[in-house]
C-alpha cells in the first residue's frame, strides 16, 4: 500500500486484535521453527507488549502481570522479555529503555533483512515523542548503507537498532 510507505504508524481505530493475533501466531511458528517452547507466561508477556503500539517498560509488564496473577518475581518477567528478544519477537528501546513487538517476526521467516544472529535483524525504528508509538521501518537502501559502512571499517555489527526520536504526521496535523 502506497499509504503505509508514506505513514507506517498504526491508524487510529484500526484492527488492533488482528495485530495482536498476528503477533502471536507469527512468535508460535517462530519458536516451533527455533525448537524453543513459548510458554504461556512467555505468551502472555508477549500479549503485553502488544497491547499497543507504544513500547512498555518492563516495569509497568511486572504491574501488569501482578494485576493478573498477584505475587510473580520480577526476574520472572525479565527473563521472559530476554527470551523474547533474543527470538526476535521484541525489541528492547535503549532510548527509551522500554520494549516493542516486532512488527516483522512473520515475515518470511528469519529471511528479513540484515540478520546479524540467531533470531535478531537490523531494526530502525522512528519513535513519536508526543503519542508514543513507535513504527519499525524497513529500508532496503538504509540496511546497504549501513553494511558498507561497517565494511569499510572493517567492523563487525553485532547490535543494529536505530532509534529516531520525533513526531509522527498525524501528531504534527
Ligand atoms: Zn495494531
Ligand atoms: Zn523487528
Ligand atoms: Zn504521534
Amino acid at each position: 500500500m502506497a499509504s503505509d510507505v508514506r505513514d507506517p504508524f498504526a491508524a487510529p481505530g484500526h484492527d488492533h486484535a488482528g495485530c495482536v493475533m498476528a503477533a502471536l501466531d507469527a512468535a508460535e511458528a517462530r519458536c516451533a521453527r527455533a525448537g524453543q517452547r513459548l510458554t504461556p507466561l512467555r505468551r502472555r508477556v508477549l500479549e503485553l507488549v502488544w497491547r499497543g503500539h507504544d513500547p512498555v517498560g518492563a516495569y509497568d509488564i511486572l504491574e501488569l502481570m501482578r494485576d493478573e496473577r498477584g505475587r510473580i518475581a520480577p526476574p520472572t518477567v525479565y527473563r521472559a522479555l530476554d527470551f523474547l528478544c533474543r527470538q526476535g519477537l521484541v525489541h528492547r528501546l535503549e532510548s527509551l529503555q522500554a520494549f516493542i513487538g516486532c512488527g516483522q517476526a512473520g515475515d518470511h521467516g528469519t529471511d528479513h533483512g540484515t540478520d546479524h544472529g540467531i533470531g535478531h535483524h537490523a531494526a530502525h525504528f522512528l519513535i513519536c515523542q508526543d503519542c508514543g508509538e513507535a513504527v519499525e521501518i524497513r529500508d532496503g537502501q538504509l540496511d546497504g548503507a549501513i553494511s558498507q559502512l561497517a565494511g569499510r571499517a572493517g567492523f563487525a555489527i553485532a547490535n543494529e537498532t536505530i532509534e529516531l526520536s520525533g513526531r509522527c504526521a498525524a501528531c504534527q496535523s
